[in-house]
């Protein structure tokens, strides 16, 4: 099998005619749970997955740095001394925009050497496995080191962020990159996303013979973007009305009172919120005594509250997920942002093959389109490669 490391090499060299400096990589992530509690400043378990984001840089002897990628056909340059936030755009705003957010977190754009990046990727785009952080993360891992800045693992994540939500424009939160940044294999990564606090915590899924399968029902939804703005809104509105500076102050205990206080709807989308961040808890503490076989009713209830209270389940989304459950998965939920996307399923290895069947007939029953379906497993984060 061709590694993705030579293919990034060699089209490095016939870009620009000499060899890398060296190559650094960063995946994709999976949430395991843990879903719209980021911004409620609530918690989050994700994991860095096999799917890899891989940057080839070589130094240059002036101070600019261009971009280039197997994802489009154009090269961006740009002398480092005019980079902004602004003068950016397209898919080469993820990288160029964290070369602008280091200068924000320490790094001199006038006097570092610039450089030439190219980068591959068999991160999914747009399955929400954030190939978006994988990129970001990737670029920010080498040019910390090239430029010798010295950074933490969370400085780089709130570099990722500061891009994406400043470069590239998308209000996103900081779990993808930290779980990018800090994911080890075989574990999750706990992050409370008040304090940034995080813990590494072991999912031993191969010893339990489990596997996390992703189906990817391919649905967007045109009001995915409207749908997490009103979520949002809902969970402001909320945390005004019961006296809290976000979400994250409540507990289940206050949740009677919520009901009496809230209309419906903003009850329900709060106490989505306040019930998931219980289950990450629950999830984290379950992991450690139990294993991975006992959190399974766990992701179910989590897809339960998001189908029921918080409202941003699919048709398809639901199809998976009581396909997956039927078909011998201990627990299965819809993940990411919600309005389409992917359900993850926590299956026993023997029963993954039966999971494939099951989906494809479902679907077909259904006259929806057949999802993709495919094993992640939880990998190391961002690093140098060569
Ligand atoms: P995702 O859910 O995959 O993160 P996003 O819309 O957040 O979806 O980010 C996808 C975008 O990131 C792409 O449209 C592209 O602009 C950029 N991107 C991701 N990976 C690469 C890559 N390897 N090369 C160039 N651009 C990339
Ligand atoms: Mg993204």
């Amino acid at each position: 099998m061709n590694d993705i490391r030579d293919d990034v090499a060699a089209a490095f060299e016939q870009w620009t005619g000499r060899a890398p400096d060296g190559i650094w990589s960063a995946p994709g992530r999976v949430n395991l749970i843990g879903e719209h509690t980021d911004y409620n400043e609530g918690f989050v378990l994700p994991f860095a997955i096999d799917r890899r984001t891989v940057v080839a840089l070589g130094m240059r002897d002036d101070a600019v740095i261009r971009v280039a990628s197997t994802f489009a056909d154009e090269v961006a340059e740009i002398p480092l001394a005019e980079l902004s936030a602004e003068a950016v755009s397209g898919w080469a705003a993820y990288p160029l925009g964290v070369a602008w957010a280091l200068g924000r977190h320490g790094a001199d754009l006038a006097a570092v050497p610039g450089v030439d990046l190219f980068i591959d990727s068999d991160v999914p785009v747009g399955a929400g496995l954030s190939s978006s952080a994988a990129i970001e993360s990737a670029v920010a891992v080498a040019l910390d080191e090239v430029w010798r800045l010295g950074l933490t693992r969370q400085q780089l994540a709130q570099v990722g962020r500061l891009a994406e939500n400043e470069a590239v424009g998308a209000p996103t939160g900081i779990m993808d990159q930290s779980a990018s940044l800090l994911g080890r294999a075989d574990a999750a990564v706990f992050l409370d996303c008040r304090t940034l606090d995080t813990e590494i915590v072991a999912l031993g899924l191969a010893d339990a013979g489990l596997a996390i399968a992703v189906i990817d029902t391919g649905v967007t939804h045109a009001h995915a973007t409207g749908g997490y703005r009103e979520r949002r809104a809902s969970c402001e509105a909320g945390a005004a009305a019961l006296g809290v500076a976000s979400l994250r102050d409540l507990g289940v205990d206050d949740l009677d009172r919520a009901r009496t206080e809230l209309d419906d709807i903003t009850y329900r989308r709060v106490k989505h919120i306040v019930t998931e961040n219980q289950r990450v808890l629950d999830t984290v503490a379950t992991l450690q005594a139990d294993g991975p076989t006992a959190i399974g009713e766990l992701l179910d209830a989590s897809h339960r509250s998001m189908r029921d209270d918080f409202e941003i389940s699919v048709p398809e989304l639901d199809l998976a997920v009581e396909t997956a459950l039927q078909a011998g998965a201990l627990g299965a939920r819809m993940t990411g942002g919600g309005f389409g996307g992917a359900a993850i399923a926590l299956v026993p290895l023997e029963a993954v093959s039966m999971l494939q069947v099951s989906i494809d007939g479902a679907f077909a029953e259904h006259g929806y389109g057949i999802p993709d379906v495919f094993l992640v497993r939880p990998a190391d984060g961002a690093g140098r490669d060569r």
